[in-house]
């Protein structure tokens, strides 16, 4: 089955086609056939094409909605200069996989699209404003370029989190406003903390019941999630992405009294200080420079620079201090996985976070950490170690992909 996996942020759309089955999952056979993104979209647009085993082409063009990066996508894919193996029209795409940032507490695990999950997605755009109508938008745009005859799933980056307890997911705020309004904690990044679950089971043989772990997602958003016997049971974001770690630009926690002091220092709006705790906080908040890890571990290095040293250190402490909280939740845990752009490649950052904690049973073999970059996937702790550190390259695109087979086919997951 060619599976078209489709993640719709504001103004980027992000694809992959990935060619996978029953048996290929069993196998770990899936194939990437293509990827790519567009990024602008409502001017003019960046695009970047790749099919599998050719280089990237790239271009500008002007796209004013989903509607139309969509359009563009489905041309090059069935367009001679793509040449996509066993592509050669659109019905060659046998289903559509969708990344849908918020499910609440309606949608526990993947699920087909039909009218009523589409009414369900816009009863959540409450709790997900920015994210949830693009996802929409994607949705819609492929139901009309591609028919609603090609089956389309929703997959949530919410739903491995519905497994949390009340007492990890509820805020301590007067509880008929939970009744009221839902508004408690969701947790985000779930299909990334989920596939490195499934990975640490494959690589260790663990069984689900086994999976006592803790997963660190370090991108330009950032979470951990404590995972019990193979389930959620806490995680670091919230209401919204906007809890928990030190990100790229969103602060993550923070006393609530701040946001009455902003506006009656600054005189700003609800929407400004919003604007200001999610885009203008976190790294480049602290630094002044730079919301990128890799260009302010450089300014640290190369040029002392003492805010991006600073940045630099609140985000490692942070990222500690929810190491430490969970392997108290947990009575322990047997591993720690470092995913995402930063947690895959910044060995110094891993280096940070589980530093002087040999007493806990955590200790990092330097040599095995600097090797685990660039996507390589493995243990970076040392032999002494009673707790085991990896490193696993996330991929939210296959497990999207796989979600959507088994949805098609109507096969319970096994993760
Ligand atoms: P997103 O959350 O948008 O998917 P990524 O997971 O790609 O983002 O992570 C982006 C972050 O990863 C950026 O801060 C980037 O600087 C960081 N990063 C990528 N490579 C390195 C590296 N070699 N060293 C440190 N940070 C890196």
């Amino acid at each position: 089955m060619n599976v078209l996996v489709l993640n719709c942020g504001s103004s980027s759309l992000k694809f992959q086609i990935i060619q996978t089955d029953l048996e290929m999952i069993e196998k770990d056979a899936d194939k990437q056939l293509a990827k790519g993104i567009i990024e602008r979209i409502g001017s003019q647009a960046l695009v970047s094409f790749q099919a599998a085993g050719k280089s990237a082409v790239k271009h500008v063009t002007p796209l004013r909605d989903h509607k139309a990066a969509l359009d563009h996508i489905v041309k090059w894919i069935i367009s001679a200069d793509a040449l996509i193996p066993g592509i050669q029209s659109l019905a060659d795409i046998h289903a559509v996989g969708h990344r849908v940032v918020h499910g609440a507490e309606l949608f526990t695990k993947s699920i087909i699209i039909d009218n009523a999950v589409i009414r369900g997605i816009e009863d959540c755009i409450d709790l997900a404003p920015l994210h949830n109508p693009a996802n929409l938008k994607g949705i819609n745009a492929s139901r009309e370029l591609l028919g609603t005859g090609v089956p389309a799933v929703a997959v949530f980056d919410t739903s491995f989190h519905s497994t949390m307890p009340e007492s990890s997911f509820l805020y301590a705020i007067p509880y008929q406003l939970y009744r009221r309004h839902k508004i408690r904690r969701y947790g985000f990044h779930g299909t990334s903390h989920r596939y490195v679950a499934f990975r640490y089971r494959q690589l260790t043989g663990k069984t689900r019941e086994e999976t006592n772990i803790i997963t660190v997602h370090l991108g330009n958003g950032c979470s951990a999630c404590a995972i019990k016997n193979g389930a959620s049971f806490d995680t670091s974001m919230g209401l919204s992405p906007l809890e928990g770690f030190v990100m790229g630009t969103r602060s993550g926690d923070i006393d609530p009294a701040v946001l009455e002091f902003l506006s009656h220092k600054e005189g700003m709006s609800m929407s400004e200080i919003d604007t200001l705790l999610n885009k203008q906080s976190g790294l480049l908040g602290i630094s002044g420079l730079t919301n990128d890890m890799r260009d302010l571990l450089d300014e640290a290095k190369d040029h002392q620079d003492r805010r991006a040293t600073l940045a630099i250190n609140i985000f490692a402490q942070r990222a500690k201090k929810y190491l430490g909280s969970y392997l108290a939740e947990l009575n322990g845990a047997d591993a720690i996985i470092f995913t995402g752009g930063i947690g895959e490649n910044s060995a110094v950052i891993r280096q940070r976070i589980c530093s002087n904690l040999e007493w806990l049973g955590i200790e990092i073999d330097e040599q095995l950490n600097v090797e685990k970059v660039g996507g390589k996937e493995g243990e970076i702790n040392s032999k002494k170690s009673r707790v085991k550190v990896f490193v696993i390259p996330t991929n939210e695109e296959l497990l999207i992909a796989r979600d959507t087979v088994r949805c098609v086919l109507d096969v319970p997951r096994k993760i």
